[in-house]
């Protein structure tokens, strides 16, 4: 019978992307003791919020009016009625902003990240959750208590921003320029901001700008918050254009100028790049979940398809290379979840700290660039698999499998590059000691883990990663940093998938972990896993039917 709705597009379609999400259960129930009752969320992410955001992304981007019909100066960004509704839902409904601000674990926060999985409307949690979570910590009084209205706990909803990126670097935030002058108790900026994603829907951004007197290069810089109106009601910050995008168009991203902006300083002035610093730990941790969403669908998409399309007389899935690069999508989806959830739990525990911060903080956010570059890398890859496994279509636009390499290929630019997670992650070890807090745990959870012999080699070569590190001169090293950011995630990973076997009891998750040490870490081809374990795998433990 010919399909009627936006099945006709999808193979991921009317799935409850919570409900067939083994993995991700698992994680939850080992962080949290308890299963959270995401069904509702997963069901919505498969069907209303996975049409909507293709629509956006299809035919309905998000518009720049820069004046109302009656002359005056807005600068909007008009949302799709569609993708309003999804953000208050996701807001007011679903909670995902609320978890951390109202009794419940930032796991719930971005477990709601990952089943959102569309990097556009995900961004626009991110930078909200990002602008409360600043206010909460360290907000001045006048404006603290709207985490309130950013996390969705009390109406008015508003949404936030995070604007640091100017023309002249985004990598190198030291060369910002913005100046920022005290004036009657308050502050005004001028300045330009080159990528500032929520422009035009921001309630609240923060933005980084730079104090009279204050030091050179990114110590010298200051952390303020900026509202959308004045206090007189008037435009506080101005939107030159949106941006064209190849993704996360459901985000506007425009150019914003700051011309004399009212605004309010965060916490003390000289401490600002470390408040922004911490506040990127938010959104990394979001583009790590954000990126295990995406492959999610990918595989969902992929595996519908290879249970259906037909080649050489027989299921896709019936071929034995189709059943490996199932294989290879699911084992790095796994990995890439067990290393974000982990971050998320070390953020959890340092969510306390202030700079200067205890070793604890800074092991967080190394697990944090870790979690965030292996994601990434990942996420091009499972995508690119799921694009192939589709065959020609794979390639079309017409349907929703395109979307998400496209999508994917986002994740290891914003939030800092690759390239600047390696050189972040050199830096926490050099300076900061960050690789031993990272190694006694290792060395404590593989002792414990459900198969020792696998966990404890995947500790030796982290361990051993290390020590090449310490002897290498400083330009070998640098050279060499995204080789050692990405093994270290993938021997965290294996000890990260044997204490999930071990705290779950299942085996599934020490296959995975075999499969990455043998495959990935050790690169050396590996036999033929067994019917039923690759099927047991690449099912999500059956609740996919092949
Ligand atoms: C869709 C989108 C939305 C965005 N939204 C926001 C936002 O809301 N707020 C915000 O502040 N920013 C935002 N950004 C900006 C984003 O964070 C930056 O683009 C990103 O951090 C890279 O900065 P850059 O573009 O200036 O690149 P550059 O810093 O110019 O880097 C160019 C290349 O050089 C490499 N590189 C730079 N320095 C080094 C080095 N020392 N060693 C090795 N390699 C190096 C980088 O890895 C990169 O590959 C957004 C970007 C995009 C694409």
């Amino acid at each position: 019978m010919p399909l009627s709705g936006p099945e006709a597009l999808s193979m991921a379609y009317g799935v409850n992307h919570y409900r067939v999400d083994k993995p991700l259960r698992d994680v939850l129930r080992h962080y949290l003791g308890r299963e959270p009752g995401f069904d509702p969320l997963g069901e919505y992410a498969g069907r209303d919020l996975y049409e909507v955001a293709y629509r956006v992304d299809r035919l309905s981007p998000p518009v720049h009016i820069m004046y109302d019909v009656r002359g005056e100066r807005v600068d909007l960004s008009w949302l799709d009625p569609a993708e309003r509704r999804v953000v208050r839902d996701l807001m007011l409904e679903y909670k995902v902003n609320s978890f951390p601000f109202n009794g419940g674990s930032w796991h719930e926060h971005y477990a709601g990240i990952n089943l959102v999985g569309d990097p556009g409307v995900a961004c626009i949690l991110t930078i909200t959750i990002q602008t409360a979570y600043a206010l909460w910590k360290y907000g001045p009084e006048e404006v603290r208590d709207y985490y309130k209205n950013l996390a969705g706990l009390e109406e008015p909803l508003m949404l936030g921003a995070t604007w640091f990126t100017e023309i002249q670097g985004g990598s190198d935030l030291g060369a910002n320029t913005t100046r920022a002058e005290p004036s009657n108790g308050k502050w005004i900026l001028n300045g330009y901001k080159y990528f500032a994603s929520g422009a035009g829907i921001a309630d609240i951004a923060l933005a980084t700008a730079r104090p009279p007197d204050s030091r050179p290069g990114a110590k010298g810089l200051a952390l303020f918050v900026v509202p959308r109106l004045r206090e007189d009601g008037s435009l506080n910050y101005y939107v030159r254009r949106l941006k064209e995008k190849s993704g996360t168009v459901a985000v506007p991203t425009g150019e914003v100028e700051f011309i004399d902006t009212e605004a309010y300083l965060v916490g003390e002035k000289e401490k600002g790049i470390y408040y922004t610093l911490e506040d990127l730990m938010v959104s990394r941790l979001s583009n790590a979940a954000g990126a295990v969403g995406i492959q999610r669908k990918a595989y969902l998409e992929a595996f519908g398809y290879a249970t259906y399309r037909r080649a050489f007389g027989k299921r896709l899935i019936e071929h034995q290379l189709v059943k490996r690069d199932l294989l290879e999508m699911e084992v790095l989806t796994e990995e890439s979840l067990v290393i974000t959830h982990k971050a998320i739990d070390l953020f959890e525990k340092a969510t306390g700290d202030r700079p200067p911060y205890s070793p604890q903080y800074h092991y967080a956010r190394l697990m944090t660039h870790i979690a965030k570059n292996i994601t990434a890398e990942n996420a091009a890859r499972v995508t690119m698999l799921a694009m192939e496994l589709f065959g020609g279509i794979g390639f079309l636009r017409d349907y929703m499998i395109e979307r998400w390499h496209r999508e994917a290929l986002i994740t290891p630019i914003w939030e800092g590059t690759s390239n600047i997670q390696a050189l972040d992650m050199l830096e926490a070890i050099a300076r900061k000691n960050a690789h031993l807090p990272l190694l006694e745990d290792m060395k404590a959870l593989a002792s414990q883990a459900y198969d020792k012999e696998t966990a404890n080699k995947a500790y030796e070569a982290m361990a051993k990663t290390l020590e090449d590190l310490a002897r290498m001169p400083p330009s070998t090293a640098e050279y060499n940093a995204k080789y050692i950011l990405d093994d270290l995630g993938h021997s965290a990973s294996v000890i990260l998938l044997e204490e999930l076997a071990s705290s779950t009891g299942d085996e599934r998750y020490h296959w995975v972990a075999k499969i990455i040490l043998d495959y990935v870490l050790a690169r050396k081809p590996i036999g033929h896993p067994g019917e039923d374990k690759l099927m047991e795998i690449v099912t999500l433990g059956g609740t996919l039917r092949a």
